[in-house]
């Protein structure tokens, strides 16, 4: 059985696969070829957003997104510690602290009744994280950030595709962020990324920073890096992204299924109202995660933590000053979420095999 299935997505659209790829090495434009601009049309179209840039991952998304916004050394960014690493690495990166925020026990995501307290003078943003596919609190983050002159980077590199009162994710902030990492909702053939956003000047400068702060060849006006996503990525992606409106709805099925069955112990992800998620992860938990994923395990059942050390605690983050007990939510949610399963090509035995030995543990 396998976590995620990309060989099965693979063999339904092969031929076309196969040939958007030759496509691409018949014309030979490997770096900013057409299929870059085609998918940026696509990928805007499709979160309803003015603008969509192609960056070469999700970790460079976030960068440039930053960059762009000019953040200097000694700014803040709040953001959740329950996250992969990316969203506060980049921050690093740049000299900026991460400033923390516990999340809800439910949803993951970040508590945004807990952003207040830790606006001070150095804060610029925060950074929202729409964890395993769903969407946010953005109302009420956006809120915030309108009172307090912030600006919001949706991190949704778990969330491309999910609905948020009829709005599509990474259209629903300043800059909305996402990658298409291959076990990602939407995900291409190695690494890759994306940046949205519906103002003009910050697309204009995100499109020169993603290729060494250059407008014209040679004539670098900001810094900048090698960000551009592969013509052959874009060129996959076009392609899957046909199938994607599809596979959002078998996702949801798989979930539907999972919710309807599973034991109430397990806390089967809630999704909050107006709010359609796209299960990057199906995540569980429970106090004796070890001895679940053992007995999944024994029957060929992969899993996986996501995650097992929230950032606040990562030795990487020590100099920050945090301790065991700062962010109790996530501290206790990290000793015992685990995920099972969970893709579009899920089959119904499989799923009853999971469901099956999941509940015979209790
Ligand atoms: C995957 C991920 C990233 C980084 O994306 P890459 O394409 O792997 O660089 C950033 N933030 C979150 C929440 C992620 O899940």
């Amino acid at each position: 059985m396998r976590f995620i299935d990309l060989k099965t997505q693979y063999e339904r659209i092969q031929d076309q696969i196969q040939a958007q790829i030759n496509k691409v090495l018949d014309h030979g434009q490997y770096i900013l070829g057409p299929e870059i601009g085609e998918l940026e049309k696509e990928l805007a179209s499709f979160t309803g957003s003015n603008h969509a840039i192609s960056v070469a991952s999700g970790t460079d998304a976030l960068l440039v997104a930053m960059m762009a916004l000019d953040l200097k050394p000694g700014d803040e960014l709040i953001t959740t510690p329950f996250t992969f690493i990316a969203t506060a690495e980049t921050m690093a990166l740049l000299g900026v602290k991460p400033v923390f925020v516990d999340i809800e026990a439910d949803t993951y995501n970040i508590d945004a009744t807990k952003i207040e307290a830790k606006i001070g003078p150095r804060t610029k943003g925060i950074v929202p994280v729409s964890l395993f596919g769903q969407v946010a609190d953005m109302d009420a983050i956006n809120e915030i950030a309108k009172k307090h002159k912030l600006f919001v980077i949706e991190d949704a590199a778990q969330s491309f595709g999910a609905s948020y009162k009829g709005k599509r994710s990474c259209n629903l902030s300043t800059i909305g962020v996402t990658s298409f990492f291959p076990a990602k909702p939407l995900g291409c053939y190695g690494d890759g990324g994306a940046c949205f956003t519906n103002n003009e000047e910050l697309k204009d400068k995100m499109v020169m920073i993603r290729n060494h702060g250059q407008k014209e060849k040679y004539l670098h006006h900001v810094v900048g890096i090698n960000g551009r996503l592969d013509t052959l990525q874009a060129a996959i992606l076009l392609e899957k992204l046909k199938l994607f409106p599809e596979e959002i709805g078998l996702r949801n099925d798989v979930a539907a299924r999972y919710a309807a069955n599973l034991r109430p112990e397990l806390h089967a992800p809630a999704v909050k109202s107006e709010r359609i998620s796209v299960f990057a992860q199906y995540t569980l938990r429970h106090p004796n995660r070890e001895s679940i994923q053992k007995s999944l395990q024994d029957k060929g059942i992969p899993t996986a933590v996501y995650y097992p050390i929230p950032l606040h605690l990562q030795p990487v983050f020590s100099g920050l000053g945090y301790r065991a007990g700062d962010m109790p939510v996530s501290e206790m949610l990290s000793k015992e979420v685990f995920s099972i399963p969970m893709h579009p090509y899920l089959t119904q035995d499989e799923q009853a095999e999971i469901v099956r030995t999941l509940n015979g543990f209790f």
